[in-house]
């Protein structure tokens, strides 16, 4: 039987799991393709509500049943690649922290499970989970360097290397890879962030705050859906819109100039405002340190089950 893997993705109100297998490709490897090109078939798909708030027990066993049943869908046994995405990340010692789902934090989960399941598993949070669903399945296929940037309530990334071999996550020396939100651009004069600093990349690209920077210049609160779609006839929408991509081309070049993407894919709800693939790609070409941008900057494709396929995509 050709290889199968099982994603779970750990969110704050559902844990989905995902079985996927392997088709391969043929004989010959089609022009331009790499490793981990191949097509996968959706085996089993599972969906339970977290619960979260019966506590750090019960969520060890939403999740150890989901595994159990996405098999079980599957009609297979002791899948040896798992993988988990959850919010938030794990210390040197394992333990989580930074997770919303807040019965997690600082406490062992990824050992407990391990102990649970009794087998290997991979864990990474969501936003490199997001990555590598773009770039096995979605928007970034084909990239040697893919950034995947979440921009909703946070603003978190991920970065993803396949260079000879199938597409792999850059966690980096302390786990930390890919967290461009919490670089400040304007750390004397910038809004406030919840981690104690100021003026955070999230504090200009987030949803909530681009609503915050709408309100304190119209004076009335609108989502940012509408404020998206009345630029042409709000100034105050105009000059949001306007601070945004402003802001949004400064922070990716930081990325571009480190990294150096061949595509930066986006995802979130921000990622849906339009001015971004125009006037904020204008912005990222003003700020970055070329004279040409070759880097694409693209809409996800993949969506809302990025977390979960990507989850999947974890173990080699
Ligand atoms: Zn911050």
């Amino acid at each position: 039987m050709s290889e199968i893997r099982v994603g779970i993705d750990l969110g704050g109100t559902k844990v989905e799991g995902i079985a996927l297998q392997r088709r391969e490709l043929g004989g010959q490897e089609r022009h331009g393709s790499r490793e981990g090109d191949g097509e996968y078939v959706t085996l089993a798909r599972v969906r339970r509500a977290t619960e979260r708030d019966r506590g750090y027990e019960h969520i060890l066993d939403v999740t150890a049943e989901v595994l159990a049943e996405t098999e079980r869908q599957a009609g297979v046994k002791n899948v040896a690649r798992v993988g988990i995405g959850m919010p938030g990340s794990l210390t040197e010692a394992g333990m989580v922290k930074n997770a919303n789902t807040t019965a997690l934090n600082g406490r062992p989960f990824r050992s407990d499970l391990v102990a649970r399941l009794g087998r290997p598993i991979v864990f990474a949070n969501d936003a490199n989970c997001f990555a590598l669903a773009e770039r096995v399945l979605g928007a970034a296929r084909g990239a040697r360097v893919t950034f995947g940037v979440i921009m909703g309530t946070g603003v978190g990334g991920g970065i993803v290397i396949a260079d000879e071999g199938a597409p792999r996550v850059w966690d980096g020396a302390q786990g930390i890879a890919g967290e461009w939100g919490h670089v400040a651009l304007e750390p004397e004069r910038g809004p406030a962030c919840y981690c104690g600093r100021r003026g955070c990349i999230e504090t200009y690209l987030s949803g909530p705050f681009i609503e915050k920077d709408y309100l304190a210049r119209a004076g009335v609160a609108r989502r940012l859906v509408d404020v998206a779609a009345a630029r042409a006839t709000d100034p105050a929408a105009r000059a949001t819109l306007e601070h945004l991509t402003e802001m949004f081309g400064r922070a990716l070049a930081t990325v571009v100039n480190v990294l150096d993407p061949d595509v930066i894919v986006l995802g979130g709800g921000v990622s849906n405002v339009d001015v971004l693939y125009d006037a904020g790609i204008e912005a990222l070409r003003r700020w970055a340190f070329t004279d040409v941008l070759r880097t694409r900057v693209v809409k996800n494709a993949v969506g809302d089950s990025a977390g979960v396929f990507g989850a999947a995509f974890l173990p080699k």
